[in-house]
């Protein structure tokens, strides 16, 4: 039997970090797909809207033979049946990471049981990068390329200059 597995997220940017777990995660899975959230809810508006998410992550992602990027909305769950996926991949970085996770994954569990949440512990070299701190060093013109794939600064430059605001 294949496992499908998503792991699902706003990635606004996709950073280094994201791209650790999904090398990781499209090794223990038959096939892995990229759950791009369209309506990350609680949050603020994404800087990029979901078509940029997905095509940057497409991009970024597209020497991996066995991973898909797609894009989402509404109930993980339900985009998880629509796809045939048992797993759902997360990230865990810190203690702060902890809490939300198990009570989302908890969620999960109660609304769909057949479906396992399997968390994939950051690199050591990860453990503190975020997208919002990557967005935060990109719009104060700070030095970003180490936590990004070139696509994302090429993305953040054309914003920025379409914008016109100064760095
Ligand atoms: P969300 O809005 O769903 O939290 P994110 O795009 O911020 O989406 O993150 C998606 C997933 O990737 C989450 O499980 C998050 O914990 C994980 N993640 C984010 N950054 C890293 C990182 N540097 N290393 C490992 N996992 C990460």
């Amino acid at each position: 039997m294949r496992v499908t597995a998503i792991y699902p997220g706003t990635f606004d940017p996709m950073t280094v970090g994201h791209i650790d777990v999904a090398q990781r995660a499209s090794k223990m899975f038959d096939d892995l797909i990229i759950g791009v959230a369209g309506d990350p809810s609680a949050k603020k508006t994404p800087f990029f809207n979901l078509e940029e998410r997905v095509d940057i992550a497409g991009e970024i992602l597209k020497d991996l033979p066995n991973v898909k990027v797609m894009p989402f909305s509404g109930l993980l769950v339900k985009f998880a049946a629509s796809v045939e996926a048992s797993v759902i991949v997360r990230g865990l970085r810190a203690i702060s990471d902890f809490e939300y996770e198990v009570q989302i994954a908890g969620v999960n569990r109660h609304l769909s049981p057949k479906v396992e949440t399997v968390f994939i512990a950051a690199s050591q070299d990860y453990t503190f990068l975020s997208s919002s701190i990557v967005k935060e060093i990109a719009l104060l013109g700070g030095d970003y390329s180490d936590f990004v794939h070139p696509r994302v600064i090429k993305e953040f430059q054309r914003k920025i200059d379409a914008s016109g605001v100064e760095q």
